[in-house]
């Protein structure tokens, strides 16, 4: 939704490594085994990323930074590109919507848009095909609940940390994202609209 109004690059370092992973058979086994990628090639594939024509209007990250340490690593390289302000927003959502949205996620191996054939807002028009591609949708090997736990606990030791981080330097904003995507969107245009003036 913010691609479409503002013009944003989507950065998913998820996807970028999983785009990877299909020519890189070592990348490949650490993200089926949910071992560490290590930070130095998460920000190789990001510099090259950011250094992209379309990141111009301005870009979105999504699932990153992951932890202090790659936030501190970012705010350097981004001071190296030239690149300065930046909006934090905190999807604050308590365990168990988390839990739900995770394990009926799907989405498309072609443009990446995320469904969920568990909440009937964010359904795909015909089950198990993406809208705009008509391509079969896939859920990822790691989005379920039995792996839920250990992500969410990794969540709370390593990514947490991050809103503190965050809320002392005076850019994060929170929302709360347990309203329907319509709302949650309206909060969040609200933020970046009063950002740009
Ligand atoms: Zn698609």
């Amino acid at each position: 939704m913010l691609v479409d109004k503002y013009g944003f690059a989507h950065i998913s370092t998820g996807d970028m490594l999983r785009e990877v992973a299909k020519v890189d058979e070592t990348i490949k086994l650490k993200l089926e085994n949910g071992e560490f990628i290590s930070d130095d090639i998460v920000f190789g594939l990001l510099r090259n990323r950011l250094l992209s024509d379309d990141c111009k209007k301005g870009f979105i990250l999504d699932g990153f930074p992951r932890n202090v340490n790659q936030a501190v690593e970012y705010e350097q390289l981004i001071k190296e590109l030239n690149i300065d302000s930046n909006i934090v927003i905190f999807l604050d959502v308590n365990k168990d919507i988390a839990c739900k949205r995770i394990g009926g996620r799907i989405s498309c191996p072609k443009c990446h848009r995320v469904y969920n054939e568990m909440i009937s807002e964010s359904m795909p028009k015909i089950s198990g095909i993406c809208d705009d591609c008509g391509v079969s949708l896939i859920k990822r090997s790691d989005d379920n609940v039995s792996t839920f736990g250990k992500r969410y606990d990794e969540y709370l030791k390593n990514t947490s940390p991050l809103i503190s981080f965050y809320e002392e330097k005076g850019i994060l904003h929170r929302v709360d994202s347990s309203m329907d995507k319509v709302c949650v969107f309206k909060v969040i245009e609200d933020i970046i609209d009063a950002f740009g003036k």
